[in-house]
């Protein structure tokens, strides 16, 4: 995911007064792990990183706003990220954090592999693979799979239903007021939802719209 950060909000208040301008440039996701607020329960579960920690060059960027980014408590901890900054033998050999707010990892520091793992493209990726120990957390792993798992599930049930109206319609069975032409009705209206919810991008298991009963539609056509 890249994250676009707005212009002109002015530097030197107290960082904590930037957290809502923050939370909606990251759109509720984690800046690192990707993991959406409403997996994870909600904002309590996030902080404001300074990605730049305010421990590197006497805190010179703890009032920063751009340098505030929205991150979960998990990715925030010492054993993560934390205040983790590369010294300068590691800048030299390229390893650093990769930057979201500057161009999407996902696809050009690293690969997600078929096991759902990471793999490095290039020195930041694995540096931030390492660090953050994306690899070894197997939370994240287990979210990425419950996400393809219900995008799945929904993918099979919109091809269903679509089936469903054709076959209907075929039939010339559906008559305005009948119980298959409400029934049928009831379904035109939630494709949308279902198209959308399948096709997007970042998937997020909070946005998973009602579920049709696709079985009892089919009894009754
Ligand atoms: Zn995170």
């Amino acid at each position: 995911m890249k994250f676009d950060r707005r212009n002109g909000v002015a530097d030197g208040s107290p960082y904590q007064t930037y957290r809502e301008m923050t939370r909606e440039d990251f759109r509720r996701f984690c800046a690192y792990c990707f993991r959406h607020e409403g997996e994870l329960g909600g904002p309590g579960h996030f902080d404001q990183d300074h990605f730049e920690p305010k421990s590197v060059n006497n805190g010179a960027k703890e009032r920063v706003f751009l340098n505030l980014y929205w991150c979960c408590k998990d990715c925030n901890s010492r054993q993560n990220k934390g205040s983790t900054w590369p010294n300068a033998g590691e800048l030299s050999r390229g390893e650093c954090f990769c930057d979201p707010c500057h161009h999407d990892p996902d696809g050009t520091d690293y690969a997600r592999e078929a096991d759902l793992s990471l793999r490095a493209m290039t020195t930041s990726g694995g540096y931030t693979i390492r660090i953050l120990r994306l690899n070894e957390r197997t939370e994240l792993r287990s979210l990425l799979s419950d996400r393809d798992r219900v995008r799945r599930e929904y993918q099979q049930t919109l091809g269903l239903l679509r089936h469903l109206i054709q076959r209907a319609e075929q039939n010339g069975t559906i008559a305005a007021g009948s119980p298959i032409g409400s029934a049928i009705e009831a379904v035109r209206r939630v494709i949308p939802a279902y198209e959308q919810f399948v096709n997007a991008d970042p998937f997020v298991l909070t946005s998973v719209p009602e579920p049709v009963d696709a079985d009892s539609l089919v009894d009754l056509l």
